[in-house]
């Protein structure tokens, strides 16, 4: 049997280029030759955004879009909507009898994003979302989970709520692996958090050429660089980074010269955001292609979420046998 892949994105805003280097990339190369699961989540976005759904509502589409552009193919990969699939509520509500609390609010991921939004309490369904996250993947009983690396955590405790089922019942899930993209965290323009659709210190996909080069020119660099000719410090400049991740064969030589202090940092930005233009056009191009044809948008979720659907009620079928609780 072909092995699955199971990923996904909140649909809290545009696709960055985070996205692609984490995840997305390795999703478009994969789908030729795994069966490819792609979730859009909105519930799990509604865990941050519960107060302005809206929001969540109007980005499903333009993630549907992003997706596309970048080279997803719904002829290879299915493409669903994730409160759409009912039975993956079923399923966290089952995993969460034997979740401890404990657990998640230990989960580093958690705590690092419940500071960062300033969280002082933690709601029940933002505490869980590891939970809901462990029956996306369960459901589609995927066995390769593309990922950046703040996810890394949530696909342990999903393996670790697997066995816990299979111990207490019987198997019916494979164990899912973290598949960690080339770059696993890329840093914000503002430097230090990762770079994130909510922390608004993102590029994303579908900027222009002119936007890439204005974003990147106001980027935080080297701190401790004041003039043109001073040596730099590459290894705390996010610039540098990047150029690590979008130009790596220009890389080593960046790097050297930032150091001797014979390259600028305006120099050093537009040739990063020359080769960053270079990735994005193709997917601008297709972009525009498919802009024309918004109705095919829709069909394209419409029918993956019933691929989707199909498959989850085979599986809670499955579930609920194992745990005995299958009445007639
Ligand atoms: P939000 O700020 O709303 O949480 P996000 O930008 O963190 O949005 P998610 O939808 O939470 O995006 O993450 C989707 C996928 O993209 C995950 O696999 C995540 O690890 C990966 N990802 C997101 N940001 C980055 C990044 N900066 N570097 C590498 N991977 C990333
Ligand atoms: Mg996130």
């Amino acid at each position: 049997m072909q092995e699955r892949i199971l990923t996904g994105d909140r649909i809290t805003g545009k696709l960055h280029l985070g996205h692609y280097v984490g995840s997305l990339k390795n999703r478009v190369e994969l789908q030729n030759s795994y069966e490819c699961f792609v979730l859009l989540a909105d519930v799990q976005a509604l865990t941050t955004h519960f107060d302005h759904p809206a929001i969540v509502c109007d980005n499903l589409r333009h993630v549907a879009m992003d997706y596309l552009a970048a080279g997803i193919d719904p002829n290879r990969s299915t493409l669903f909507i994730q409160s759409m699939i009912p039975e993956i509520a079923e399923l966290t509500v089952y995993f969460s009898m034997f979740v401890t609390v404990n657990s998640l609010r230990h989960n580093p991921t958690i705590k690092t994003e419940a500071a960062e939004r300033g969280y002082k309490q933690l709601n029940y369904g933002f505490l869980g979302y590891p939970v809901s996250q462990a029956a996306d993947i369960a459901i589609c009983r995927a066995t390769l989970i593309p990922v950046g690396e703040d996810q890394v955590p949530h696909i342990e405790q999903t393996r670790k709520i697997i066995r816990r089922f299979h111990d207490l019942y019987r198997p019916v899930f494979p164990e899912p692996q973290a598949l960690v993209g080339d770059i696993p965290r890329l840093t914000g323009l503002d430097g230090g958090r990762k770079m994130g659709k909510s922390s608004g210190n993102a590029i994303s996909l579908d900027s222009s050429p002119q936007q890439v080069k204005e974003l990147i020119q106001k980027a935080v660099t080297d701190p401790e660089r004041i003039h043109k000719n001073d040596p730099g410090h590459p290894d705390i400049c996010p610039i540098y980074s990047y150029h690590q991740a979008f130009n790596a064969p220009q890389a080593d030589d960046i790097y050297k010269n930032c150091t001797q202090g014979t390259i600028g940092c305006f120099e050093c930005k537009t040739k990063l955001a020359a080769k960053i233009n270079e990735l994005l056009e193709p997917m601008n191009e297709r972009r525009e292609a498919i802009s024309n044809y918004p109705k095919q948008i829709d069909e394209i979720l419409i029918s993956g979420t019933e691929r989707a659907r199909a498959l989850a009620r085979e599986t809670m079928q499955e579930v609920r046998e194992a745990m005995g609780i299958a009445y007639f």
